[in-house]
């Protein structure tokens, strides 16, 4: 299949290309590099031999949009461009709603006007909200804590409406959980800039010696040692889901959550990463963190049953790989 790839240099859209290119598919690339580096396209080709097309333009631009659709037959879209700070969504709401929602629009209507039936959404497990956990995608959506997750709830919403009206169409809507690790090459991997918001990158980064220490954000939490849990999931695992997605998906809309279905608390992750790297890790015990719940994870068993699709990877891997590309490439 010939698939457009919005967000292809990002952290996951950038696995998802080598794992579309390695089973066989070809690649073009929409980023408009708010986040992330043209040189990642050349690390695509050093890993698989093929280099993805790619044109630097915003998702929210019609004529941007369309210029690419008039340039290809695409079988299908995967759209992962977007904005994925949630403190930053709080602060600036319609810069979130603005970006989020209307490049989703902007596909949707292309793939209308061009016949492109196949459309795969990077959605979030922050749309389930305060929902316990083991989460599954039956549940009802229930408010996001901050306008980043609105924006997943709302694009999933204009995206099945679409759907209903468009005979033929196949929409998969992907919830991720805790997407970490890198390629096994280490040529790519998460590079936030700034201080990292996330538990790993934050990690890596006191490995490091770049940050001083980890600030655990809260020890009473009602979990078995007090710490957060999550269900963190290897990128290259979820890249795989996103091929599983495109080869499996049949007529409609269908959600799927993609994590392990395992918690991993953060103390657990913490001695993880110590187990796999042999690196001590500062940590303290601060304040809980605004708008975090105890425990997110995913009942994953529908991917598996629908879709074949399993997360392979374990802990282990997920810490060394997210370290081994903090080595090669942190700043
Ligand atoms: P990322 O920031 O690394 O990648 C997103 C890419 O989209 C970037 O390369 C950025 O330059 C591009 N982009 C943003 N707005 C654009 C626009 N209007 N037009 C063109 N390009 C644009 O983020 P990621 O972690 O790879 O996330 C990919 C997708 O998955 C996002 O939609 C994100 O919300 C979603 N997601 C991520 C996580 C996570 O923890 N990383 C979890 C759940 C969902
Ligand atoms: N966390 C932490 N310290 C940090 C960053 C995160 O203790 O510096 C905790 C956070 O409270 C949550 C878990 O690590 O329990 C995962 O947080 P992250 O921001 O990576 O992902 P989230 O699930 O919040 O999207």
């Amino acid at each position: 299949m010939h698939i457009l790839v919005t967000g292809g240099t990002g952290y996951i859209g950038s696995h998802t290309c080598v794992a579309l290119q390695q089973a066989g598919h070809s690649v073009v690339v929409a980023d408009n590099l708010s986040n992330s580096k043209k040189e990642t396209i050349d690390q695509i080709k050093k890993i698989t031999g093929s280099r993805p097309g790619f044109y630097k333009i915003d998702c929210t631009r019609e004529t941007a949009v369309d210029r690419v659709f008039s340039e290809h037959h695409f079988d299908g879209v995967i759209h992962f461009a977007g904005l994925k700070a949630v403190g930053e969504s709080v602060e600036k709401p319609l810069k979130y709603y603005y970006n989020n929602t209307l490049s989703t629009m902007m596909l949707i209507d292309a793939c209308r006007r061009y016949d492109v039936k196949r459309f795969v959404f990077s959605s979030s497990a922050t749309v389930y909200g305060e929902n316990r956990a083991p989460l599954v995608e039956t549940m009802p959506l229930l408010p996001a804590t901050n306008p980043y997750g609105e924006t997943k709830a709302i694009s999933e919403r204009i995206l099945s409406d679409c759907a209903a009206v468009n005979p033929g169409w196949s929409v998969a809507l992907l919830r991720y959980f805790n997407p970490v690790g890198a390629h096994e090459s280490a040529l790519i991997g998460e590079a936030p800039s700034g201080i990292p918001n996330n538990l790993m990158p934050y990690v890596t980064k006191v490995a490091r010696g770049k940050l001083k220490k980890l600030s655990i954000f809260g020890n009473d939490y009602p979990t078995a040692d007090g710490t957060g849990v999550r269900d963190y999931v290897h990128v290259c695992d979820l890249a795989e889901g996103h091929v599983a997605a495109l080869n499996k998906l049949t007529r409609g809309v269908h959600i799927y959550n993609l994590g392990t279905g395992r918690g991993t608390s953060v103390l657990e992750l913490v001695r993880a990463f110590e187990e796999a790297t042999g690196v001590k890790i500062k940590y303290q015990v601060a304040p809980r963190r605004q708008g975090d719940v105890a425990e997110c994870y995913a009942d994953a068993s529908k991917a598996k049953k629908e879709m074949g699709w399993q997360a392979k990877r374990g802990l282990a891997e997920m810490c060394l790989s997210a370290w081994q590309f903090e080595k090669n490439y942190g700043q």
